[in-house]
């Protein structure tokens, strides 16, 4: 016999070898150990856009749980419960069979320590399908790096992330929809127009590149060696660097 999942030459009997059986097993206790997180994580005010001091009343009531990550514990849910059957042989569509009364964490636990998972006729199927739902779990959980804070909600100050090709953000708070490169511009706005706001040379040029403003740190620093740029107690001023970067004539169409 072959292995459902690699296609290595396995014992008779088996439906997947031992290195698949291991490796469907290890993904089963990833997802148990993931069920918590997963729950934690429904709430769309912690994730990914992070509390703000400063929330107002917004005129459509806001979605406070995060649909994707629901609709992935629902199917993580079904999922197991429907592998548990079939690994006791209980029809897989007949549920009024199945006494089990336990939590989905347990299931999934009793799942990969079942001794029928490598000999049952369909593992190869529901290996698929479990490392498929683990590969949106770890998406869930861990955001892509590329997403970035790049400014504030303009209706409830939420902090919003997005991709570099990203052109709209939906608010993950208030569900509304805005243009990218308004958010950014107006991050930047706040940063320069008021000049109490500071930074290291490597703050500034970072906060710079995500409106797209191109401007190194070590730029900067050569024109504080210049003369051109003050360093204050508590770094340089955005506005100073700003202005630098932008020079007097842009600076004046941009207000
Ligand atoms: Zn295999
Ligand atoms: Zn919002």
């Amino acid at each position: 016999m072959n292995c459902q999942n690699c296609k290595t030459i396995t014992e008779e009997g088996y439906s997947v070898c031992a290195t698949c059986e291991l490796r469907f097993a290890g993904t089963l206790l990833r997802l148990a150990r993931d069920v918590t997180p997963l729950h934690d994580s429904l709430d769309a005010t912690l994730h990914p856009g992070g509390h703000s001091p400063v929330r107002i009343q917004t005129a459509t009531p806001p979605t406070p749980i995060r649909l994707d990550v629901l609709d992935l514990i629902d199917m993580l849910d079904a999922t197991a419960r429907e592998l548990w059957r079939c690994l006791d042989g209980i029809d897989a569509l007949d549920w009024r069979k199945d006494r089990r009364n336990e939590d989905l964490t347990a299931t999934l636990i009793a799942c990969a320590g079942h001794a029928r998972l490598a000999t049952f006729a369909d593992a190869g199927f529901y290996m698929h399908i479990i490392n498929d739902i683990a590969r949106k779990v770890d998406t869930a959980l861990d955001p892509p790096e590329q997403r970035r804070e790049i400014g504030t909600c303009e209706l409830c100050e939420t902090m919003l992330t997005a991709g570099a090709a990203d052109q709209w953000v939906t608010c993950p708070v208030c569900g509304r929809e805005q243009r990218a490169q308004t958010v950014k511009l107006r991050r930047l706005k706040t940063l320069c127009w008021d000049d109490s706001e500071r930074g290291s040379a490597a703050d500034i040029s970072k906060a710079f590149a995500v409106s797209g403003l191109k401007v190194s740190r070590k730029t900067i620093t050569t024109w504080e060696q210049r003369g051109k740029l003050p360093r204050h107690a508590d770094g340089y001023a955005y506005c100073d660097v700003y202005r630098l970067l932008i020079g007097p004539d842009l600076t004046k169409s941009v207000r």
